[in-house]
Protein backbone atom coordinates (compact mmCIF):
# COMPACT_ATOMS: atom_id res chain seq x y z
CA UNK A 1 0.00 0.00 0.00
CA UNK A 2 0.92 3.70 -0.77
CA UNK A 3 0.90 6.25 1.63
CA UNK A 4 -1.28 8.06 -0.04
CA UNK A 5 -3.78 5.48 -0.44
CA UNK A 6 -3.54 4.71 3.57
CA UNK A 7 -3.85 8.41 4.36
CA UNK A 8 -6.92 8.21 2.25
CA UNK A 9 -8.88 5.38 3.71
CA UNK A 10 -8.09 6.63 6.91
CA UNK A 11 -9.42 9.84 6.09
CA UNK A 12 -12.57 8.66 4.88
CA UNK A 13 -12.94 6.73 8.26
CA UNK A 14 -11.99 9.95 10.61
CA UNK A 15 -13.94 12.76 8.40
CA UNK A 16 -14.74 15.58 10.68
CA UNK A 17 -11.97 14.12 13.73
CA UNK A 18 -9.35 16.39 14.44
CA UNK A 19 -6.53 15.41 12.30
CA UNK A 20 -3.80 18.20 13.27
CA UNK A 21 -3.18 21.14 15.26
CA UNK A 22 -0.57 23.82 14.55
CA UNK A 23 -0.49 26.32 17.57
CA UNK A 24 1.83 28.90 16.23
CA UNK A 25 -0.36 29.12 13.22
CA UNK A 26 -3.85 29.41 15.04
CA UNK A 27 -4.79 25.87 12.42
CA UNK A 28 -7.03 23.00 13.22
CA UNK A 29 -7.52 20.52 10.28
CA UNK A 30 -9.97 17.50 10.25
CA UNK A 31 -8.66 14.85 8.49
CA UNK A 32 -11.64 15.26 5.99
CA UNK A 33 -10.16 18.83 5.84
CA UNK A 34 -6.55 17.68 5.28
CA UNK A 35 -7.29 15.52 2.70
CA UNK A 36 -9.14 17.92 0.40
CA UNK A 37 -5.61 20.28 1.38
CA UNK A 38 -3.63 17.64 0.11
CA UNK A 39 -5.19 16.53 -2.82
CA UNK A 40 -5.63 20.21 -3.98
CA UNK A 41 -1.71 20.95 -3.21
CA UNK A 42 -0.83 17.52 -4.98
CA UNK A 43 -2.83 19.30 -8.41
CA UNK A 44 -1.22 21.96 -8.21
CA UNK A 45 2.21 19.93 -7.93
CA UNK A 46 1.42 18.19 -11.22
CA UNK A 47 -0.33 21.40 -13.07
CA UNK A 48 3.28 23.19 -12.41
CA UNK A 49 4.92 20.54 -14.37
CA UNK A 50 6.33 18.44 -11.56
CA UNK A 51 6.01 14.24 -12.27
CA UNK A 52 6.69 11.05 -10.55
CA UNK A 53 10.35 10.85 -9.08
CA UNK A 54 11.02 14.54 -9.43
CA UNK A 55 12.73 16.19 -6.48
CA UNK A 56 11.15 18.72 -3.91
CA UNK A 57 12.66 20.43 -1.09
CA UNK A 58 11.06 21.68 1.94
CA UNK A 59 13.54 24.07 3.77
CA UNK A 60 11.24 24.92 6.55
CA UNK A 61 10.34 24.69 10.24
CA UNK A 62 7.10 22.87 11.69
CA UNK A 63 3.79 23.98 10.19
CA UNK A 64 0.78 23.01 8.14
CA UNK A 65 2.41 23.12 5.20
CA UNK A 66 5.14 20.74 5.93
CA UNK A 67 2.49 18.10 6.36
CA UNK A 68 0.97 18.97 3.03
CA UNK A 69 4.24 18.65 1.23
CA UNK A 70 4.70 15.39 3.05
CA UNK A 71 1.34 14.04 2.16
CA UNK A 72 0.83 15.27 -1.31
CA UNK A 73 4.52 14.48 -3.28
CA UNK A 74 3.32 11.09 -1.49
CA UNK A 75 0.58 10.97 -2.79
CA UNK A 76 1.74 11.36 -6.70
CA UNK A 77 5.09 9.96 -6.41
CA UNK A 78 7.20 12.65 -6.25
CA UNK A 79 9.90 12.73 -3.92
CA UNK A 80 10.08 15.35 -1.16
CA UNK A 81 13.36 15.94 -0.17
CA UNK A 82 13.57 16.67 3.79
CA UNK A 83 15.75 20.54 4.24
CA UNK A 84 17.72 20.97 7.63
CA UNK A 85 16.57 24.31 8.65
CA UNK A 86 19.67 25.35 10.49
CA UNK A 87 21.28 24.67 7.27
CA UNK A 88 23.13 27.79 5.77
CA UNK A 89 23.88 28.79 1.78
CA UNK A 90 26.70 26.08 1.14
CA UNK A 91 25.16 23.24 2.87
CA UNK A 92 21.71 24.30 1.24
CA UNK A 93 23.11 24.64 -2.17
CA UNK A 94 24.60 21.18 -1.49
CA UNK A 95 21.79 19.06 -0.60
CA UNK A 96 19.20 20.32 -3.68
CA UNK A 97 22.21 20.00 -6.15
CA UNK A 98 23.40 16.47 -4.76
CA UNK A 99 19.66 15.16 -5.87
CA UNK A 100 18.94 17.85 -8.02
CA UNK A 101 15.84 19.47 -7.01
CA UNK A 102 13.25 20.93 -9.18
CA UNK A 103 11.29 23.16 -7.07
CA UNK A 104 11.89 24.31 -3.29
CA UNK A 105 9.27 24.97 -0.94
CA UNK A 106 10.90 27.04 2.02
CA UNK A 107 9.79 30.26 4.72
CA UNK A 108 10.85 33.85 4.43
CA UNK A 109 12.70 33.91 7.50
CA UNK A 110 12.98 32.60 10.97
CA UNK A 111 13.98 34.83 13.91
CA UNK A 112 17.37 35.80 12.14
CA UNK A 113 17.62 33.74 9.37
CA UNK A 114 16.32 35.36 6.40
CA UNK A 115 16.10 32.06 3.88
CA UNK A 116 14.99 34.39 0.98
CA UNK A 117 18.09 36.43 1.17
CA UNK A 118 20.18 33.13 1.39
CA UNK A 119 18.42 31.68 -1.98
CA UNK A 120 18.71 34.74 -3.54
CA UNK A 121 22.59 35.13 -2.47
CA UNK A 122 22.60 31.63 -4.52
CA UNK A 123 20.52 32.17 -6.94
CA UNK A 124 20.41 36.22 -7.94
CA UNK A 125 18.77 34.95 -10.93
CA UNK A 126 15.50 34.84 -9.16
CA UNK A 127 15.27 39.04 -9.78
CA UNK A 128 15.09 38.58 -13.22
CA UNK A 129 13.06 35.58 -13.88
CA UNK A 130 9.33 34.54 -14.06
CA UNK A 131 8.22 31.98 -11.26
CA UNK A 132 9.00 28.50 -12.15
CA UNK A 133 11.64 29.04 -14.82
CA UNK A 134 14.50 29.72 -12.51
CA UNK A 135 17.77 29.19 -14.83
CA UNK A 136 20.80 29.61 -12.06
CA UNK A 137 23.93 29.42 -12.09
CA UNK A 138 24.57 27.63 -8.87
CA UNK A 139 21.30 25.62 -8.69
CA UNK A 140 21.13 24.14 -12.31
CA UNK A 141 18.51 21.75 -11.57
CA UNK A 142 16.29 24.53 -10.11
CA UNK A 143 12.91 25.88 -11.36
CA UNK A 144 10.72 26.93 -8.98
CA UNK A 145 10.86 28.85 -5.75
CA UNK A 146 7.66 28.95 -3.21
CA UNK A 147 7.49 30.86 -0.69
CA UNK A 148 5.53 30.35 2.70
CA UNK A 149 5.62 33.92 3.59
CA UNK A 150 2.51 36.66 2.57
CA UNK A 151 4.60 38.82 0.57
CA UNK A 152 5.03 38.57 -3.00
CA UNK A 153 8.19 37.48 -4.19
CA UNK A 154 10.23 38.55 -7.62
CA UNK A 155 10.90 34.93 -9.38
CA UNK A 156 8.98 32.92 -6.75
CA UNK A 157 5.41 31.85 -6.19
CA UNK A 158 3.64 32.15 -2.97
CA UNK A 159 2.25 28.99 -1.05
CA UNK A 160 -1.14 29.97 -1.01
CA UNK A 161 -1.07 31.30 -5.31
CA UNK A 162 0.48 27.64 -5.65
CA UNK A 163 -2.45 26.30 -3.95
CA UNK A 164 -5.03 27.89 -5.93
CA UNK A 165 -3.59 26.42 -9.21
CA UNK A 166 -4.73 23.02 -8.10
CA UNK A 167 -8.28 21.50 -7.51
CA UNK A 168 -9.31 18.78 -4.91
CA UNK A 169 -10.86 17.06 -7.20
CA UNK A 170 -8.21 16.80 -10.33
CA UNK A 171 -8.19 13.20 -12.41
CA UNK A 172 -4.75 14.24 -13.03
CA UNK A 173 -4.11 12.77 -9.21
CA UNK A 174 -5.43 9.89 -8.87
CA UNK A 175 -4.58 8.72 -12.08
CA UNK A 176 -0.88 9.52 -10.50
CA UNK A 177 -1.70 7.45 -7.39
CA UNK A 178 -3.04 4.49 -9.23
CA UNK A 179 0.29 4.35 -11.55
CA UNK A 180 2.27 3.76 -7.93
CA UNK A 181 4.17 1.06 -6.47
CA UNK A 182 5.07 1.10 -2.55
CA UNK A 183 8.75 0.35 -3.22
CA UNK A 184 9.37 3.29 -5.14
CA UNK A 185 11.39 6.17 -3.23
CA UNK A 186 8.75 9.03 -2.08
CA UNK A 187 11.50 10.80 0.56
CA UNK A 188 15.09 11.77 0.55
CA UNK A 189 16.24 12.59 4.51
CA UNK A 190 19.60 13.52 5.52
CA UNK A 191 21.07 12.14 8.69
CA UNK A 192 21.88 14.30 11.36
CA UNK A 193 25.21 15.33 10.49
CA UNK A 194 26.50 14.16 14.15
CA UNK A 195 29.33 12.26 13.16
CA UNK A 196 30.66 14.63 10.20
CA UNK A 197 29.05 15.28 6.12
CA UNK A 198 25.31 14.86 6.28
CA UNK A 199 23.95 11.93 3.78
CA UNK A 200 20.87 11.43 2.04
CA UNK A 201 19.04 8.31 2.93
CA UNK A 202 16.65 7.17 0.01
CA UNK A 203 13.03 6.29 1.34
CA UNK A 204 10.05 4.14 0.17
CA UNK A 205 6.55 4.08 0.74
CA UNK A 206 7.38 0.87 2.53
CA UNK A 207 9.96 2.09 4.42
CA UNK A 208 8.26 4.89 6.04
CA UNK A 209 4.74 4.16 6.26
CA UNK A 210 5.59 0.77 7.53
CA UNK A 211 7.84 1.80 10.28
CA UNK A 212 4.98 4.64 11.81
CA UNK A 213 2.29 1.61 11.80
CA UNK A 214 4.40 -0.12 13.90
CA UNK A 215 5.26 2.75 15.85
CA UNK A 216 2.29 3.74 16.68
CA UNK A 217 1.20 -0.20 17.56
CA UNK A 218 4.29 0.08 20.47
CA UNK A 219 2.55 3.06 21.82
CA UNK A 220 -1.33 1.77 21.52
CA UNK A 221 -2.15 5.23 19.76
CA UNK A 222 -6.28 5.17 19.25
CA UNK A 223 -8.06 8.18 17.75
CA UNK A 224 -8.34 9.33 21.17
CA UNK A 225 -4.78 9.93 21.12
CA UNK A 226 -3.52 13.61 20.73
CA UNK A 227 0.46 13.78 20.22
CA UNK A 228 2.36 16.74 20.82
CA UNK A 229 5.29 16.83 18.86
CA UNK A 230 7.97 19.63 19.40
CA UNK A 231 10.91 17.81 17.60
CA UNK A 232 11.37 19.35 14.09
CA UNK A 233 9.54 17.63 11.17
CA UNK A 234 12.54 17.79 8.68
CA UNK A 235 13.89 14.47 10.39
CA UNK A 236 12.27 11.11 10.83
CA UNK A 237 11.49 11.64 14.15
CA UNK A 238 9.39 14.38 13.75
CA UNK A 239 7.71 13.28 10.33
CA UNK A 240 7.50 9.29 11.01
CA UNK A 241 7.26 8.72 14.47
CA UNK A 242 5.41 11.87 14.90
CA UNK A 243 3.38 12.56 11.41
CA UNK A 244 2.61 8.80 10.23
CA UNK A 245 2.39 7.27 13.74
CA UNK A 246 -0.95 9.28 13.87
CA UNK A 247 -2.18 9.17 10.97
CA UNK A 248 -1.92 5.36 10.62
CA UNK A 249 -4.01 5.43 13.87
CA UNK A 250 -6.41 8.38 13.64
CA UNK A 251 -5.17 10.28 16.06
CA UNK A 252 -4.30 13.90 16.28
CA UNK A 253 -0.92 15.50 16.16
CA UNK A 254 -0.44 18.67 18.19
CA UNK A 255 2.40 21.50 16.96
CA UNK A 256 3.21 23.36 19.86
CA UNK A 257 5.53 25.71 18.20
CA UNK A 258 7.70 26.00 14.84
CA UNK A 259 10.75 25.42 16.43
CA UNK A 260 11.43 23.68 19.91
CA UNK A 261 10.59 25.33 23.20
CA UNK A 262 10.02 24.03 26.49
CA UNK A 263 7.47 26.93 27.58
CA UNK A 264 5.31 26.50 24.56
CA UNK A 265 5.45 22.66 24.51
CA UNK A 266 4.97 22.73 28.51
CA UNK A 267 2.05 25.03 27.40
CA UNK A 268 0.79 22.83 23.90
CA UNK A 269 0.52 19.55 26.32
CA UNK A 270 -2.02 21.87 29.08
CA UNK A 271 -4.24 23.53 26.67
CA UNK A 272 -4.56 20.23 24.22
CA UNK A 273 -5.18 17.60 26.66
CA UNK A 274 -2.46 15.65 25.23
CA UNK A 275 -2.04 11.94 25.97
CA UNK A 276 1.79 11.76 24.27
CA UNK A 277 4.63 13.91 23.99
CA UNK A 278 8.05 13.49 22.15
CA UNK A 279 11.08 14.57 22.41
CA UNK A 280 15.07 14.31 22.55
CA UNK A 281 16.67 13.90 25.44
CA UNK A 282 17.89 17.40 25.43
CA UNK A 283 14.38 18.92 25.30
CA UNK A 284 12.70 16.94 28.06
CA UNK A 285 15.83 17.98 30.65
CA UNK A 286 15.11 21.55 29.18
CA UNK A 287 11.38 20.92 29.92
CA UNK A 288 11.90 19.75 33.51
CA UNK A 289 14.63 22.30 34.48
CA UNK A 290 12.40 25.04 33.07
CA UNK A 291 11.38 27.16 36.37
CA UNK A 292 8.02 27.22 35.73
CA UNK A 293 7.52 23.54 35.28
CA UNK A 294 5.39 22.87 38.03
CA UNK A 295 2.73 25.58 37.03
CA UNK A 296 1.56 23.28 34.49
CA UNK A 297 -0.72 20.13 34.62
CA UNK A 298 0.30 17.44 32.40
CA UNK A 299 -1.89 14.93 33.79
CA UNK A 300 -3.59 13.56 30.37
CA UNK A 301 0.14 12.52 29.38
CA UNK A 302 0.53 9.17 29.11
CA UNK A 303 2.93 8.10 26.43
CA UNK A 304 5.84 9.02 24.03
CA UNK A 305 8.70 8.74 22.69
CA UNK A 306 12.56 9.58 24.14
CA UNK A 307 14.91 8.76 21.16
CA UNK A 308 18.18 10.68 18.85
CA UNK A 309 20.24 10.07 21.41
CA UNK A 310 21.37 8.63 25.01
CA UNK A 311 19.22 9.33 27.30
CA UNK A 312 20.48 8.76 31.12
CA UNK A 313 18.43 6.81 32.89
CA UNK A 314 18.16 9.19 35.58
CA UNK A 315 16.32 12.34 33.40
CA UNK A 316 13.91 8.97 32.30
CA UNK A 317 13.02 8.28 35.53
CA UNK A 318 11.58 12.06 36.31
CA UNK A 319 10.26 11.99 32.73
CA UNK A 320 7.81 9.31 34.28
CA UNK A 321 7.72 10.34 38.04
CA UNK A 322 7.02 14.09 36.73
CA UNK A 323 5.74 14.71 33.69
CA UNK A 324 3.05 11.72 34.15
CA UNK A 325 5.00 9.63 31.22
CA UNK A 326 4.09 6.27 32.38
CA UNK A 327 4.03 4.27 29.71
CA UNK A 328 7.07 6.75 27.61
CA UNK A 329 9.34 4.37 25.34
CA UNK A 330 12.66 4.48 24.17
CA UNK A 331 12.99 4.19 20.78
CA UNK A 332 16.24 3.22 18.65
CA UNK A 333 16.58 3.96 15.03
CA UNK A 334 18.77 5.68 12.33
CA UNK A 335 17.29 8.04 9.47
CA UNK A 336 18.19 4.86 7.09
CA UNK A 337 15.86 2.73 8.43
CA UNK A 338 12.78 4.75 8.19
CA UNK A 339 13.72 5.30 11.54
CA UNK A 340 12.75 2.92 14.09
CA UNK A 341 14.31 -0.62 14.76
CA UNK A 342 14.17 -1.36 18.36
CA UNK A 343 11.68 -0.11 20.60
CA UNK A 344 10.19 -1.25 23.51
CA UNK A 345 5.96 -1.25 24.19
CA UNK A 346 3.81 0.06 26.42
CA UNK A 347 3.62 -2.85 28.86
CA UNK A 348 7.53 -3.60 28.66
CA UNK A 349 8.51 -2.97 32.54
CA UNK A 350 9.39 0.13 33.76
CA UNK A 351 12.60 -1.19 34.72
CA UNK A 352 13.54 -1.86 30.87
CA UNK A 353 11.68 0.80 29.45
CA UNK A 354 14.21 3.66 31.30
CA UNK A 355 17.44 1.55 30.72
CA UNK A 356 16.85 -0.25 27.39
CA UNK A 357 15.99 0.92 24.04
CA UNK A 358 13.27 -2.19 23.87
CA UNK A 359 13.00 -4.94 21.44
CA UNK A 360 13.54 -5.09 17.55
CA UNK A 361 10.27 -4.19 15.93
CA UNK A 362 8.15 -6.61 14.55
CA UNK A 363 8.95 -7.70 11.37
CA UNK A 364 12.34 -6.59 11.48
CA UNK A 365 15.92 -8.52 12.16
CA UNK A 366 18.49 -7.16 14.29
CA UNK A 367 21.90 -8.71 14.97
CA UNK A 368 25.12 -7.71 16.70
CA UNK A 369 28.48 -8.83 15.47
CA UNK A 370 32.23 -8.40 16.28
CA UNK A 371 32.78 -5.10 13.62
CA UNK A 372 36.66 -6.77 12.64
CA UNK A 373 35.29 -10.06 11.87
CA UNK A 374 31.67 -10.11 11.58
CA UNK A 375 30.84 -12.89 13.70
CA UNK A 376 27.69 -12.42 16.25
CA UNK A 377 29.20 -11.96 19.62
CA UNK A 378 27.78 -13.44 22.83
CA UNK A 379 24.95 -12.66 24.43
CA UNK A 380 25.44 -9.40 26.52
CA UNK A 381 28.69 -8.47 24.88
CA UNK A 382 29.05 -5.04 22.55
CA UNK A 383 28.81 -5.13 19.03
CA UNK A 384 27.55 -3.17 16.19
CA UNK A 385 24.36 -3.73 15.94
CA UNK A 386 23.32 -4.48 11.92
CA UNK A 387 19.72 -4.25 10.78
CA UNK A 388 17.24 -6.35 8.22
CA UNK A 389 13.78 -5.91 7.07
CA UNK A 390 11.14 -3.90 5.27
CA UNK A 391 12.51 -0.41 6.97
CA UNK A 392 16.14 -0.34 5.40
CA UNK A 393 16.74 2.15 3.25
CA UNK A 394 16.78 1.97 -0.74
CA UNK A 395 20.50 3.41 -0.65
CA UNK A 396 21.85 7.23 -0.22
CA UNK A 397 21.14 9.28 -3.03
CA UNK A 398 23.82 9.04 -6.15
CA UNK A 399 26.03 7.48 -3.95
CA UNK A 400 26.23 3.59 -4.81
CA UNK A 401 30.12 3.50 -2.84
CA UNK A 402 28.45 4.81 0.02
CA UNK A 403 25.56 2.59 0.11
CA UNK A 404 27.48 -0.66 -0.10
CA UNK A 405 30.02 0.39 2.28
CA UNK A 406 26.86 0.41 5.16
CA UNK A 407 24.07 -2.36 3.39
CA UNK A 408 25.95 -5.42 2.48
CA UNK A 409 24.93 -8.29 -0.05
CA UNK A 410 22.86 -10.08 2.40
CA UNK A 411 20.70 -6.99 3.35
CA UNK A 412 21.74 -6.26 6.36
CA UNK A 413 22.57 -2.34 7.47
CA UNK A 414 25.16 -1.96 9.42
CA UNK A 415 24.71 0.99 12.00
CA UNK A 416 27.74 2.11 13.02
CA UNK A 417 26.35 1.88 17.18
CA UNK A 418 27.70 -0.26 19.50
CA UNK A 419 25.03 -2.38 21.19
CA UNK A 420 24.35 -5.17 23.77
CA UNK A 421 21.53 -7.42 23.76
CA UNK A 422 20.85 -9.34 26.75
CA UNK A 423 19.46 -13.02 27.42
CA UNK A 424 15.36 -11.42 27.31
CA UNK A 425 16.34 -10.12 23.73
CA UNK A 426 16.18 -6.17 25.19
CA UNK A 427 18.75 -4.08 23.20
CA UNK A 428 20.95 -1.68 24.91
CA UNK A 429 22.98 1.38 22.93
CA UNK A 430 26.16 1.78 24.06
CA UNK A 431 27.79 4.24 22.01
CA UNK A 432 29.07 4.65 18.66
CA UNK A 433 32.10 3.11 17.53
CA UNK A 434 33.29 6.02 16.31
CA UNK A 435 33.21 7.16 19.79
CA UNK A 436 34.65 4.42 21.16
CA UNK A 437 37.66 5.21 23.26
CA UNK A 438 40.72 3.13 23.28
CA UNK A 439 42.94 4.13 26.26
CA UNK A 440 46.03 2.05 26.89
CA UNK A 441 44.70 -0.88 24.88
CA UNK A 442 41.52 -0.57 26.99
CA UNK A 443 38.15 0.06 25.14
CA UNK A 444 36.03 2.61 27.01
CA UNK A 445 32.49 3.64 26.37
CA UNK A 446 31.80 7.44 26.75
CA UNK A 447 28.23 6.73 27.97
CA UNK A 448 29.39 4.10 31.13
CA UNK A 449 31.10 7.62 32.00
CA UNK A 450 28.35 10.16 31.07
CA UNK A 451 25.97 8.05 33.19
CA UNK A 452 28.12 7.97 36.27
CA UNK A 453 28.94 11.41 35.95
CA UNK A 454 25.38 12.63 35.41
CA UNK A 455 24.59 11.56 39.42
CA UNK A 456 27.02 14.26 40.48
CA UNK A 457 24.53 16.69 41.88
CA UNK A 458 26.13 19.73 40.45
CA UNK A 459 26.02 18.02 36.71
CA UNK A 460 23.54 19.29 34.69
CA UNK A 461 24.85 17.89 31.72
CA UNK A 462 28.05 15.73 30.44
CA UNK A 463 29.65 14.48 27.41
CA UNK A 464 33.01 12.17 27.35
CA UNK A 465 35.19 12.08 24.01
CA UNK A 466 38.56 10.64 23.49
CA UNK A 467 41.10 13.31 22.33
CA UNK A 468 44.89 11.85 21.30
CA UNK A 469 47.47 11.04 23.66
CA UNK A 470 50.94 10.03 22.85
CA UNK A 471 51.48 8.29 25.39
CA UNK A 472 47.91 6.04 25.88
CA UNK A 473 46.48 6.87 22.26
CA UNK A 474 43.73 8.25 23.33
CA UNK A 475 42.46 10.19 26.96
CA UNK A 476 39.49 10.95 28.40
CA UNK A 477 37.98 14.27 28.25
CA UNK A 478 34.71 15.62 30.05
CA UNK A 479 33.16 18.56 28.88
CA UNK A 480 30.32 19.49 31.88
CA UNK A 481 27.26 22.14 32.03
CA UNK A 482 26.88 22.69 35.43
CA UNK A 483 23.43 22.63 37.05
CA UNK A 484 22.53 26.74 37.48
CA UNK A 485 24.21 28.19 40.66
CA UNK A 486 26.84 25.80 41.25
CA UNK A 487 30.09 26.07 40.44
CA UNK A 488 31.90 22.28 40.90
CA UNK A 489 35.64 22.05 40.21
CA UNK A 490 38.02 19.71 38.38
CA UNK A 491 39.14 18.40 42.13
CA UNK A 492 34.99 17.91 43.12
CA UNK A 493 34.68 15.92 40.23
CA UNK A 494 37.72 13.91 40.07
CA UNK A 495 36.87 13.23 44.16
CA UNK A 496 33.50 12.06 42.70
CA UNK A 497 34.91 9.32 40.45
CA UNK A 498 37.47 7.59 42.54
CA UNK A 499 37.11 4.13 44.08
CA UNK A 500 33.67 4.01 42.18
CA UNK A 501 35.06 3.58 38.02
CA UNK A 502 37.98 2.25 37.63
CA UNK A 503 41.53 4.31 37.49
CA UNK A 504 41.44 4.52 33.39
CA UNK A 505 37.94 5.71 32.99
CA UNK A 506 38.29 9.01 34.89
CA UNK A 507 38.83 11.63 32.77
CA UNK A 508 42.09 13.08 32.57
CA UNK A 509 40.46 16.50 31.07
CA UNK A 510 37.55 18.36 32.67
CA UNK A 511 35.93 21.54 31.37
CA UNK A 512 33.07 23.51 32.33
CA UNK A 513 30.96 24.80 29.60
CA UNK A 514 27.71 26.71 29.05
CA UNK A 515 26.74 24.67 26.31
CA UNK A 516 27.79 21.88 23.73
CA UNK A 517 27.97 21.89 19.70
CA UNK A 518 24.68 20.45 18.41
CA UNK A 519 22.78 19.45 15.77
CA UNK A 520 19.41 20.86 15.06
CA UNK A 521 18.27 17.81 16.14
CA UNK A 522 19.31 18.58 19.40
CA UNK A 523 22.08 16.07 19.35
CA UNK A 524 25.47 16.66 20.70
CA UNK A 525 28.37 16.78 17.86
CA UNK A 526 31.10 15.21 19.63
CA UNK A 527 33.67 15.45 16.76
CA UNK A 528 33.21 18.96 17.57
CA UNK A 529 34.02 18.64 21.27
CA UNK A 530 36.87 16.53 19.66
CA UNK A 531 38.48 18.97 17.17
CA UNK A 532 37.80 22.10 20.15
CA UNK A 533 39.78 19.89 22.22
CA UNK A 534 42.55 19.09 19.57
CA UNK A 535 42.85 23.09 18.96
CA UNK A 536 43.30 23.58 23.23
CA UNK A 537 45.47 21.02 23.87
CA UNK A 538 47.42 21.43 19.96
P1 LIG B 1 25.24 11.16 10.89
O1 LIG B 1 24.94 9.77 10.43
O2 LIG B 1 25.10 12.17 9.82
O3 LIG B 1 26.53 11.29 11.64
P2 LIG B 1 23.22 10.67 12.91
O4 LIG B 1 23.69 9.26 12.85
O5 LIG B 1 23.10 11.30 14.26
O6 LIG B 1 24.13 11.59 11.99
P3 LIG B 1 20.45 10.16 12.56
O7 LIG B 1 20.12 9.18 11.51
O8 LIG B 1 19.56 11.30 12.78
O9 LIG B 1 21.83 10.80 12.21
O10 LIG B 1 20.60 9.45 13.96
C1 LIG B 1 20.76 8.06 14.13
C2 LIG B 1 21.72 7.78 15.26
O11 LIG B 1 21.23 8.32 16.51
C3 LIG B 1 21.88 6.31 15.53
O12 LIG B 1 22.80 5.73 14.63
C4 LIG B 1 22.35 6.32 16.98
O13 LIG B 1 23.75 6.57 17.06
C5 LIG B 1 21.64 7.49 17.60
N1 LIG B 1 20.45 7.07 18.36
C6 LIG B 1 19.19 7.05 17.93
N2 LIG B 1 18.36 6.62 18.89
C7 LIG B 1 19.11 6.37 19.97
C8 LIG B 1 18.83 5.89 21.31
N3 LIG B 1 17.61 5.63 21.71
N4 LIG B 1 19.87 5.74 22.13
C9 LIG B 1 21.12 6.02 21.74
N5 LIG B 1 21.45 6.47 20.51
C10 LIG B 1 20.45 6.64 19.64
MG1 LIG C 1 24.28 8.04 11.26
Amino acid sequence: QTLGDFFDAMAARQGEHAALVSRHQGRRLSYAELRREVDTLASAMLRSGLRKGDRVGIWAHNGVEWVLMQLATAKVGIILVNINPAYRTSEVEYALNKVACRALVTMPSFKTSDYLAMLRELAPELDRCAPGELRAARLPELRLVVTLGDAEQPGMLRFADWNARGSADDPAVAEAAAALDAHEPINIQFTSGTTGFPKGATLTHNNILNNGYFIGEAMKLTAADRLCIPVPLYHCFGMVLGNLACFTHGATIVYPNDAFDPLATLQAVQDEACTGLHGVPTMFIAMLDHPRFKAFDLSTLRTGIMAGSPCPTEVMKRVVRDMHLSEITIAYGMTETAPVSCQSSTDTPLEKRVSTVGRVQPHLEVKIIDPQTGDVVPRGSPGELCTRGYSVMHGYWGDADKTREVIDAEGWMHTGDLATMDAEGYVNIVGRIKDMVIRGGENVYPREIEEFLYRHPQVQDVQVVGVPDAKYGEELCAWIIPKPGAAPTEDDIRDFCKGQIAHYKIPRYIRFVQSFPMTITGKVQKFKIREAMKQELG
